[in-house]
């Protein structure tokens, strides 16, 4: 870490519990940084780039909406990225949208339905745009965010340089991309810039589907975050794919599922999503989630898809790691 030299200071030590919704408690990242998007950005990706393939792992997180991060905590760098000055600029021409990744996807369907593009499919979608991206976000089975991506900037972390992708058929999949595969086990990219593009269909129209999208979400939304839930441990797309049924019909179909395991539990409310208490630790955690797995086993024959990514000292682990880690 001595021989990077980022803009601003790394702080050591530093503990992530403030970090996500439905998790109380976290340990520590051994170090610290805020990403931002100003001058110094180019800069700071080429100093970040010297800690690939060296013993200091680094991971880029936006408005940790969907991660989880383990008592153990992260023995390398964590960096928050911050959601000022980030800008959409619109392309009249080629009626397209350049958006920095640490933009608001909520801000994004703001602006655009102002100009009577449709993003409407990802409105209550939390987090930034870059994330949406890496994650290929969408609400149920509705447009999801690979559809609008033209092109994506990034940064490559291996042989520092920003390089542009077009992406092909096999770019996204169901809540996953080439770049959330590829970071796996270091990361290699980040998310710069997102060439987005949308049908016209006026601002009327795009507001009409957003109400009607934002007053289907609203409620659990709002509980959601009051109740500080994950949005989606377990892939809901990918439960209606194989079964035909979401997480909450098949929770409250199933008392099974009504289980506590010292807190770590499927919630009452809402979309019925997991939730933690301030004294759930991760072996509690473990459980549910084996619990679950076997649950889905006996009743549906299909093992769920874990959607959050799992932060582990050692950096972002699978589900069956962290439940031989943890149980
Ligand atoms: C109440 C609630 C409702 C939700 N509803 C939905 C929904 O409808 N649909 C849906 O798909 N998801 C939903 N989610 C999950 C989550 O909000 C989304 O996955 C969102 O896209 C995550 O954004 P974030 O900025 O919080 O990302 P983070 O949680 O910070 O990070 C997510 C991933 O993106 C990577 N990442 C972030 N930025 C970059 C970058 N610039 N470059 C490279 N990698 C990057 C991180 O490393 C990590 O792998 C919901 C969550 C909650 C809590």
């Amino acid at each position: 870490m001595e021989n990077i030299n980022l803009s601003r200071e790394i702080i050591k030590n530093y503990n992530l519990s403030k970090k996500h919704l439905f998790k109380k408690v976290a340990g520590n990242a051994k170090f610290y940084y805020q990403l931002q998007y100003d001058n110094n950005l180019n800069n700071d990706l080429i100093e970040i780039s010297k800690l690939y393939n060296t013993n200091t792992s680094f991971k880029i997180f936006g408005s940790h909406t969907n991660i989880y991060i383990t008592e153990n905590g992260y023995n390398g760098l964590f960096i928050d990225i911050n959601p000022q000055k980030s800008k959409i600029i619109f392309n009249k021409e080629k009626e397209e949208f350049i958006v920095s990744a640490n933009t608001l996807t909520s801000k994004l369907v703001n602006n655009t339905m102002n100009l009577g593009y449709d993003f409407a499919s990802l409105t209550g979608i939390p987090g930034m745009v870059g994330s949406g991206v890496v994650g290929n976000a969408s609400w149920s089975s509705k447009k999801d965010y690979g559809k609008y991506v033209k092109k994506v900037i990034l940064f490559d972390f291996k042989e520092c340089k920003e390089i542009e992708i077009i992406p092909n058929e096999y770019f996204f999949s169901i809540r996953n991309s080439f770049i959330k595969k590829e970071n796996f086990k270091e990361t290699r990219y980040f998310v710069k810039e997102i060439i987005l593009k949308s049908e016209y269909i006026g601002k009327e129209k795009v507001k009409e589907k957003y109400l009607e999208q934002i007053n289907k979400r609203r409620e659990s939304l709002k509980i959601g975050f009051s109740e500080g839930c994950a949005g989606s441990i377990w892939c809901n797309l990918d439960l209606r794919n194989k079964i035909g049924k979401g997480l909450k019909e098949i929770i409250t179909n199933n008392p099974e599922f009504n289980i506590n395991f010292n807190g770590a539990r499927y919630s009452n409310n809402g979309s019925r999503f997991f939730i933690t208490d301030n004294t759930t630790t991760d072996q509690d955690v473990a459980k549910l989630f084996n619990f679950t797995i076997e649950k889905f086993k006996e009743l549906y024959n299909i093992e769920p898809i874990k959607e959050v990514l799992i932060l582990d000292y050692d950096g972002e682990i699978d589900l069956h790691t962290f439940i031989k880690r943890y149980l």
